[in-house]
């Protein structure tokens, strides 16, 4: 049998990191089964539609890399794949099981509904259901006169059909990640199937669905367990066999404390969405992993990472080697910590990793939007000195200093120039400088060669003489190798910016 999986969200809203990391488990289970990734759109609930979400599903999926083999918008041997356009085949299924007995029209009031459950509360109930004891007090086919269930249909009255869950019985399935899971049947609710407007509720149109699209896993977010019971005696209902059901911890705050929101990504800036997000109603917006600069692989891998445990020391993993090496064995019962830093030293190392001239081009392009044109051969060079220190591309514009010209320093330099300044450290500085011209080619080498000449004649201490250097040049304390960064300037740039800091400095005496 081959292995399909589905990923089913709702189009309610932005796409949750939790929601892509279960897309990314399904995709990892078909792929290294050599199955099917099914993609279902499940908008049977048009109350909470919301406008572009479904694109913003679809838009982030691509940027994950995680592309359905199936889905509304590729299609496939089971579609349509938008449970809206589906709507026709499910009250033939729910006639199959009121036939059975397994499912019952119910036609009470929502105020007949609210006065079942003060009447409950009040007989000291804690939970008042509409289940196997209370339906017979409520008005609905199991209840009522054959004769008079009969008029009510033909007279088009409003109604609902709810599943006849079993008074007395253990519902039991073994989740591949929960173990056992056993719920006593008393505990379920006569749970709405249908209703009269002619749509199915999720439950029941989640489980024909997956019947229909011949799921082998349903692999879905922890919040998502209270459900499976339930879905299970709808299986039994149909009399179909139930795909197995794997639940997935929840993604939790980075201090454990409950589950990760939205709220918390805006309280402690970091995203939850993968992508920005406006929403359609209130104009809020939400910022989004890609726009903040995050690459999809590292926003992949560090999604993986929450929940699921190699068994190794391994952190960095392509989708290739995910595909080879994910397990749903390993994949934890607790709730994962989500680490916001680690997220950011994920994109660092990818960023690293990438080559010189792919960071150089981007560089290039945001120093375009600032009116500074690069050649490509110098902005890979850069990128090459300054992709040590950066998280995101953006950071590397810390090295602007490398495309300007004239001296760095700005009034803001002043109290640590003062901190730094000594006639002492300037001599040296002048001699470098004089040194400078006879430097041939004028290379990271040479130059180091020189100014460690320079130091040797004067004695000088390096601590005198390099926060000099720096400052005067680069105008910033840190950043990478002085002797790079000055190739990268060429001599006379560097001479000039030497200059000028000398004579800043000595214009205070
Ligand atoms: N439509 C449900 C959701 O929004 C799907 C749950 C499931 O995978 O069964 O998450």
């Amino acid at each position: 049998m081959s292995v399909r999986v589905r990923f089913a969200p709702s189009p309610t809203g932005p796409l949750h990191m939790g929601g892509v990391r279960t897309a990314l488990y399904n995709h990892l289970l078909a792929r290294k089964a050599g199955g099917t990734f099914i993609l279902r759109i499940e908008d049977t609930d048009q109350t909470r539609y919301v406008p572009g979400a479904e694109e913003y599903i679809r838009e982030a999926l691509d940027w994950c890399g995680l592309s359905p083999d199936e889905s509304p918008w590729k299609g496939g041997p089971h579609g349509p794949y938008r449970q809206s356009e589906r709507k026709d085949l499910y009250s033939g299924y729910v006639d199959q099981l009121i036939e059975a007995d397994k499912a019952y029209y119910a036609f009470d009031t929502p105020e007949e509904l609210d006065a079942m459950r003060e009447r409950l509360k009040a007989a000291g109930v804690a939970a008042p259901a509409y289940n196997a004891v209370t339906r017979e007090h409520m008005r609905n086919s199991l209840s009522l006169p054959a004769d008079e269930v009969k008029a009510r249909l033909a007279n088009g009255e409003p109604y609902v059909v709810r599943l006849k869950v079993p008074r007395h019985e253990e519902v039991r399935f073994e989740d591949r990640i929960r173990g056992w899971v056993v719920v006593q049947s008393s505990h379920i609710d006569d749970k709405v199937l249908f209703k009269s407007d002619g749509m199915p509720t999720y439950h029941l149109a989640n489980i024909v669905d997956d019947h229909l699209m011949a799921i082998t896993h349903v692999v879905r977010g922890e919040e998502w367990l209270p459900s499976a019971p339930l879905h299970v005696l709808l299986y039994q209902a149909f009399g179909w066999e139930r795909p197995e059901f794997a639940h997935l911890p929840l993604i939790l705050k980075p201090d454990g404390n409950g589950k990760l929101s939205k709220r918390d990504g805006d309280r402690l800036g970091f995203p939850v969405f993968p992508l920005d997000w406006t929403d359609p109603a209130s104009g809020e917006r939400s910022s989004g992993y890609r726009e903040r600069g995050y690459y999809p692989e590292a926003f992949v891998n560090m999604l993986a990472l929450l929940g699921w445990n190699p068994g190794t020391e391994q952190e960095l993993f392509s989708l290739d080697e995910l595909v080879d090496t994910f397990s749903l064995d390993r994949v934890n019962k607790s709730g994962a910590r989500f680490d916001p830093e680690k997220t950011r030293w994920f994109n660092q190392q990818y960023l690293r990793q990438r080559p010189d001239a792919e960071l150089g081009e981007a560089l290039r392009g945001k120093l375009a939007d600032r009116g500074i044109d690069v050649p490509a051969e110098r902005a890979a060079k850069a990128a090459n000195l300054l992709k040590e220190r950066a998280t995101f591309v953006n950071d590397m514009l810390e090295g602007m200093y490398l495309f300007t010209s004239g001296s760095p320093l700005t009034a803001d330099h002043d109290p640590e120039l003062r901190k730094r300044w000594s006639e002492e450290g300037g001599a040296v500085l002048d001699a470098f400088v004089e040194a400078l011209p006879s430097v041939d080619p004028f290379t990271a080498s040479g130059i180091e060669t020189a100014f460690k000449s320079v130091m040797d004649r004067t004695g000088a201490k390096m601590g005198k003489v390099m926060p000099l250097y720096r400052l005067f040049v680069a105008g910033a304390m840190q950043g990478p190798g002085m002797f790079e960064v000055s190739e990268l300037l060429g001599r006379d740039e560097v001479v000039l910016r030497l200059r000028a800091g000398l004579e800043h400095c000595r214009s205070w005496a």
